[in-house]
């Protein structure tokens, strides 16, 4: 047998994407499973973003690029940054990778050596921790329940902090919990990290514009500008655009760190494809009604899914921020199944009796819970709640 490495044992895969998996083979085996485990939204790309990357082809815009990314791109980020966030970019102090999932495991690997410690709330997105600990870190969780909407507090995040701490994340809206963090709350939280120079905060900005909460859009740079030198933005067009599969993210912060994630990508994946580069331009520069219109379907479907889910017995959901995630409390259900141990067999339950794929939230960090992803249909929606309910409420 092969003797693998210690690196690569100290990780598991993508819990979320084991759940598309898994109810995508059950589907191709017959059963009618409705799929609410999906990380992306169920729209299609917008036309005028498929034309630019069309007429990238023609015009023969196929070769590497900058492994940065190209200048016009670059230009358009810097644009973005600041017509969206008020904040000043040089084009040093961008990258663009494969995705922003490249950007954060550029970053892991750039900043983490072996022993420091990087504070990530829970819920988390899945992929913070197993990075980190790919790049050799070890990931301090803080947990951020219900009765907090899912945010950690100031004493929280100082209680957490040692003088091994290299990075905090904060993901806002949260993917999995749909909870923005407000202006006042980031502000709160970066009185605290100004106190810390040495840290470095990461701003997971993925969801930015899936958002209806009353307050705009603000990040912990926005709330705290002292904090420029010490933050890294990160952001990309895979959520905003119905952009999953064409694998843009971008990162923005100061230009050492980021020299040192163009060194590590140039030694990995080099640029991003060129294709997907012309048309994440047309999306950052282009008409941005496409992102309204999505938001106006998510924001209905997850009325209607909070709403139900609240009147099955056992189940408690707050209101999501945005995002097109809801994260309920399944505790109740667990308390009173005697069959049933913990939220991942719950999910299994669910899948097998009701043909309802949910990804459990130990997956995030945090037990008890169901991520419930409303990027599918109305009709599929209305179906799988009435399939929870019949379910849940018998037993
Ligand atoms: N950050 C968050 C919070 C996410 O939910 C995701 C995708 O699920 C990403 C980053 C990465 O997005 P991608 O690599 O598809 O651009």
């Amino acid at each position: 047998s092969i003797k693998l490495s210690q690196r690569v044992q100290r990780i598991k895969p993508s819990p979320t994407l084991a759940v598309t998996a898994r109810a995508a083979s059950l589907r191709a085996a017959g059963q009618d499973i409705i799929g609410l485990g999906a990380g992306e939204p169920d729209f299609d790309t917008p036309e005028h973003i498929k034309q630019a990357a069309r007429d990238a082809i023609n015009a023969g815009k196929t070769k590497y690029t900058a492994v940065d990314g190209t200048v016009e791109l670059k230009d358009a980020i810097i644009n973005k940054l600041k017509r969206d966030n008020g904040l000043d970019y040089q084009a040093d102090q961008i990258l663009v990778s494969c995705g922003g999932k490249q950007s954060f495991f550029n970053l892991a690997q750039a900043l983490l050596d072996d022993g420091d410690e990087v504070i990530i709330p829970a819920p988390y997105w899945v992929s913070y921790p197993d990075m980190s600990l790919l790049a050799g870190g070890v990931p301090v969780i803080v947990q951020a329940g219900q009765d907090q909407a899912f945010k950690i507090t100031p004493e929280q995040l100082e209680a957490a902090i040692t003088e091994k701490t290299k990075l905090v994340v904060i993901n806002s809206p949260s993917n999995p919990s749909g909870k923005a963090y407000t202006n006042d709350e980031l502000a709160a939280l970066g009185d605290v990290l100004v106190k810390h120079p040495h840290i470095l905060i990461a701003t997971d900005d993925m969801y930015e514009h899936i958002l209806w909460a009353d307050e705009p859009f603000s990040n912990i740079v926005m709330a705290c500008p002292a904090l420029y030198d010490q933050t890294i933005v990160l952001n990309g067009v895979s959520k905003a655009y119905s952009m999953t599969g064409w694998r843009i993210g971008y990162a923005a912060g100061p230009s050492e760190l980021m020299k040192a994630m163009k060194k590590i990508q140039s030694q990995s994946t080099s640029n991003p494809t060129s294709i997907s580069q012309y048309a994440a331009q047309a999306a950052l520069e282009g008409d941005q009604s496409c992102i309204g219109e999505m938001l106006v379907a998510f924001k209905e479907r997850h009325d209607y899914v909070v709403e139900q889910l609240n009147q099955i017995n056992g189940v408690s959901c707050i209101p999501s921020d945005g995002t097109f995630y809801c994260f309920p409390d399944f505790n109740a259900i667990l308390n009173r199944m005697d069959s049933i141990d913990n939220d991942v067999d719950l999910a299994e339950y669910i899948l097998e009796k009701a043909g309802v794929a949910l990804v459990p939230g130990s997956a995030f960090g945090l037990n008890g819970h169901m991520r419930i992803s409303i990027a599918t249909s109305m009709d599929n929606l209305v179906n799988a709640m009435d399939r929870i309910a019949k379910l849940l409420n018998d037993n």
